[in-house]
């Protein structure tokens, strides 16, 4: 197989796994005790469970829940064996949507046990994992039946699922084992939040913030779908739980859809794929909302709409995917691997649901393990991303230097340019000493060496000025053959002295070159100041130069202008 059919038969997997796992009012397993079979009978008016459990022949136990539509029914349960039933029962079964719940135990001796609830009275049932559990009162006769019946039943999961018998301490096992799980969730989810949110008050990058939003949400997601929400809140309704599982599960699949917008590179989502991400961000983001307000009117609805969404926003996916891989992102690994164990966990649920694998508590659990997976990679993946773009701001901050010090530089000799040396120079505290250094008949060097010759002497005179001035001093080229220092006034530099270095100087050809300097003192805090500065020292070089060349002249100090007269 090539890597292109790979990929995209990898990149198909992931769009039916996540149409599986697009099943927001689906239960956490928190699976406890021995599984029970069911079978389904319509409500007809005048029932009572008594009139009921003598017609059993009304049961269907074949056809799949779901094709029974919304509406009222009674569940029946198989005869339960006499080991199971001599224990004091739990009975638990998944929550679904529903506007009543009625247990009807059915006891060896003839005595029925009513348990009648509705869709808030119901929360108090409410296990961790989501699981209604009714615990039957004790009597000497085992149960041998339990009969439900459901009102109002969306029926767009089932009626009833997940119905098994367990004793106390198998419900009270289950409830620690789940408790475990989701703190370790909580612990989890919040520790990547606050180390997130720190890290957002150095760096500032936008997806550190979206990532924030995603955990966020797959947390409130997370307490409202396994059911803690309930303990929390008793007096909730469980419809209205199970609206917040849509609008949280909906707010923290737009998170992840803008995380990735906001995490992979531009060029990933250029085109129409930006469009897409964002209408899909949207409808996600008011998916649940929606829903909330919809199901009041028709729960089936509601819920196809809402999954229909679902269903489009983890398609995106795989077009990000794509170009993530085609438009060669470095992060699609991350990406994919993030995604690795939700896609793997939903082939295990299609297997399972196949009966081709054996479900197991990692499968049952597999919801919340993979919602701390993506989290983790997330986690990492943001850390990588991080290292990245600080080495991207070290190359750059290395190049801008580079820039900045060859905008600076006088390309024949290295030495500042004219620009470089007055930014420099102007500003310098105290009072400064400048020299400018003119070569004497460089025109006749040139007419000599030619113009190459000439530019050779003055990469060597360069050089030699540069080693006669001190640490501090600054110097430049400032024009064809003029060069100028500034240092402080009171470190000493004597221009006879560079004279003799410049002359010392091996040129090309032996030729002898020599120099005049015209130096003087004063401030040099304006531009004002440069320029009373620099007319003083021309006018010293032009004497030297007049006087017969390779020579130093100095002007006398310039006084700063006195201040403006107080009177006195
Ligand atoms: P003086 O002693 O009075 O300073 O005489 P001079 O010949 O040095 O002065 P002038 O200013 O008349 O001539 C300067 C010459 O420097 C003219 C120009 O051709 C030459 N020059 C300017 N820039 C460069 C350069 O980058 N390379 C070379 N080879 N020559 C240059
Ligand atoms: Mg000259
Ligand atoms: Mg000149």
């Amino acid at each position: 197989m090539s890597g292109d059919v790979l990929v995209r038969t990898l990149l198909a997997l992931i769009g039916v796994a996540t149409a599986m796992l697009a099943q927001p009012a689906a239960a956490q397993a928190g699976l406890a005790g021995t599984p029970l079979a069911t079978c389904i009978a319509r409500v007809l008016p005048g029932d009572t469970p008594a009139t009921v459990l003598r017609a059993p022949g009304r049961f269907d136990c074949t056809t799949p829940q779901t094709d029974f539509g919304p509406g009222d029914y009674w569940v029946l349960s198989a005869p339960i064996a006499t080991s199971t039933s001599k224990r004091h029962i739990r009975v638990r079964i998944g929550s679904l949507w529903q506007e009543r719940l009625t247990l009807h135990t059915v006891y060896a001796d003839g005595a029925v046990a009513t348990t009648a609830t509705d869709s808030t009275t119901v929360s108090r049932h409410v296990q961790l994992g989501a699981i209604v559990e009714f615990a039957p009162p004790w009597r000497a006769a085992p149960v041998t039946r339990l009969l439900w019946r459901v009102d109002g039943s969306a029926n767009t999961r089932g009626i009833i699922f997940g119905q098994r018998i367990a004793d106390a301490q198998e419900s009270a096992h289950a409830n620690t084992t789940m408790a475990a799980i989701y703190s370790a969730f909580a612990g989890l989810a919040i520790a990547f939040l606050i180390y997130n949110l720190s890290l957002w008050g150095a760096l500032r990058h936008r997806f550190q913030l979206t990532y924030c939003a995603m955990v966020l949400a797959l947390l409130a997601y997370a307490a409202s779908s396994s059911g803690a929400l309930a303990w929390a809140f008793p007096g909730i309704d469980n419809n209205d739980r199970m609206r917040i599982n849509y609008a949280t599960l909906g707010l923290g699949a737009s998170m992840a859809i803008v995380f990735a917008r906001a995490f992979f590179e531009p060029r990933v989502f250029s085109g129409w794929l930006g469009r897409t991400t964002w209408v899909a961000a949207v409808l996600l983001g008011i998916s649940g909302f929606c829903f909330a307000a919809l199901s009041h009117i028709n729960m089936p609805v509601a819920d196809r709409i809402a999954s229909i969404i679902f269903l489009f926003g983890l398609t995106v996916t795989i077009p990000i995917l794509w170009n993530a891989w085609t438009r060669g992102s470095s992060y699609l690994w991350l990406f994919s691997l993030g995604w690795a164990a939700p896609v793997l966990f939903a082939g295990a649920r299609i297997l399972s649901a196949l009966g081709l694998y054996q479900s197991n508590f990692w499968l049952d659990n597999s919801t919340v393990f993979s919602l701390a997976f993506e989290a983790l990679v997330s986690s990492i993946a943001i850390a990588y991303r991080v290292q990245m773009l600080s080495r991207e701001r070290d190359e750059a901050l290395a190049s801008e230097t580079a820039a900045r010090l060859l905008a600076d530089a006088d390309p024949l000799t290295g030495l500042l340019n004219r620009r470089a040396f007055l930014a420099q120079s102007i500003g310098r505290r105290g009072i400064q000493t400048l020299h400018v250094i003119d070569i004497d008949h460089f025109k006749a060097v040139n007419e000599t060496l030619g113009h190459d010759g000439g530019d050779e002497v003055l990469r060597v005179f360069a050089r030699t000025l540069r080693q006669a001035i001190p640490t501090g001093a600054v110097v430049a080229r400032i024009g064809g053959e003029e060069f100028a220092i500034v240092l402080d006034a009171d470190i000493a530099l004597e221009a006879d002295r560079i004279l003799a270095a410049l002359r010392a100087a091996r040129m090309p050809f032996d030729l002898t070159v020599t120099s005049s300097i015209g130096s003087c003192s004063g401030s040099l805090d304006t531009e004002l100041d440069w320029k009373r500065l620099y007319r003083s020292a021309d006018r010293a070089l032009f004497e030297a130069k007049t006087a017969g060349r390779d020579r130093a002249r100095r002007a006398a100090p310039l006084t700063p202008d006195p201040p403006i007269a107080s009177a006195a």
